[in-house]
């Protein structure tokens, strides 16, 4: 029994028990076999606090490397880049392109799926509203329908894990009812929606939607737009982009408030630039530039346009809503436990016997100290996530 891990945690966070402080958590052959009491022998003394592994559910990229890519060794690579920083789960997702285009980088990362590399793919385009395009490619943007809804997940045999729509388009709500007949989750995003279309959409069985607040209209009193039904309906889980430039901290707050940890999941929406220095990239078909960290389109008159993507980690946004005041143990629900609840993900988002050993080891700021996959630590590189975590804090 040599391979079999007793780490003793000074405070594991799990989601049956809450906070355990001491707890001895058993790890044998990548799995959670165990939790045992204070007093039981270890292997291994952990400081600190010791949640689950992160799951981000829409991501483009990282550390100069894109999900949208010919090469599946780049797309290994942003995979490696977020892993360092905490995310030991995640979707690929892809920004608008042609449909030809789309099929060829699913191809690519199928197979990525299969070994478990990535938990499925995420296309965030290209049915979304001309009006709340953000930083996907007009000329590219198409309306939905049930056919080409049901071609792209069933041809991409359960690779397809999401899809975003703006369910306003012609076709956007027959789409939806098709994705998840064909056994994919259907997002409510880049939309100009009204209150009555989102409820529709989730009537029809839409359960995420695509960053709230961003790429959707603001709430206005007498025409509130999709936003206080996204927020007030529990069948629907939200995504926010926490990294202290997309959302103001009391929308944070008053988000957490109204829908619970139980219905947000922090997402970073990152593309290639993070982790990289200031530069320019490529999104899709677009240019970005990135200054002090902040990605936004490049207009073809060179000024700045539409905060495109992120440049934030998964252990920068749990470190922000630390220090924003939450609880560790209601961030780590936000960055872990409801996004794989949510998405059906087998054994990972929490920290009891069943689950894979996915965990990560956070001190009483939320910086991230070590990372574990699959019960393997990863090695020095994990360490690496705290500066970047600060710069994006
Ligand atoms: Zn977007
Ligand atoms: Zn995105």
């Amino acid at each position: 029994m040599a391979d079999v891990l007793r780490l003793r945690c000074q405070h594991l966070v799990t989601h049956q028990h809450g906070v355990l402080d001491d707890a001895v958590l058993v790890v044998a052959h990548a799995e959670i076999i165990g939790i045992e009491a204070a007093g039981s022998p270890a292997t291994e003394e952990i400081a600190g606090w010791v949640v689950p592994g992160f799951v981000d559910t829409h991501v483009h990229g990282g550390g100069g490397a894109s999900y949208a890519t010919d090469d599946p060794a780049e797309a290994r690579r942003a995979r490696q880049f977020h892993r360092e920083h905490g995310t030991t789960s995640t979707l690929a997702s892809l920004v608008t392109a042609d449909l030809d285009t789309l099929a060829a980088q699913i191809e690519i990362l199928r197979p990525l799926v299969a070994e478990g590399e990535f938990a499925g793919i995420h296309l965030e385009g290209p049915f979304l509203s001309p009006k709340r395009k953000g930083a996907h490619d007009p000329a590219l943007l198409r309306d939905p329908g049930p056919a080409v809804i049901t071609n792209l997940v069933v041809g991409a045999g359960g690779a397809v894990e999401m899809i975003t729509v703006a369910p306003e388009l012609s076709g956007g709500l027959a789409s939806i009812e098709a994705m998840v007949a064909a056994g994919a989750v259907a997002a409510v995003g880049h939309t100009d929606a009204d209150d009555a279309t989102v409820a529709a959409a989730l009537d029809a069985g839409a359960t995420v939607v695509t960053h709230l607040f961003n790429a959707m209209p603001s709430i206005h009193h007498r025409e509130p737009g999709p936003i206080p039904r996204l927020l007030s309906d529990d069948r629907c889980v939200v995504e926010l982009i926490a990294d202290g430039f997309h959302l103001h901290p009391q929308v944070i707050a008053m988000a957490v408030s109204a829908a619970g940890p139980d219905r947000v999941a922090l997402v970073t929406d990152a593309m290639a630039a993070a982790g990289m220095p200031d530069g320019d990239f490529d999104l899709g078909t677009l240019h970005v530039a990135v200054r002090d960290a902040q990605a936004r389109l490049v207009e073809p008159d060179g000024s700045p346009g539409s905060i495109a993507g992120s440049t934030l980690t998964m252990d920068g946004a749990f470190a922000l809503m630390v220090g924003l005041g939450y609880p560790i143990p209601e961030v780590a629900a936000m960055a872990a436990t409801t996004p794989a609840r949510w998405h059906r993900l087998d054994r990972v988002g929490e920290l009891a016997p069943g689950f894979l050993a996915d965990l990560c080891v956070v001190n009483d700021h939320g910086r991230l100290l070590r990372v574990m996959q699959a019960g393997a630590w990863l090695g020095a590189a994990a360490g690496k996530g705290m500066p970047d975590a600060g710069r994006t804090a």
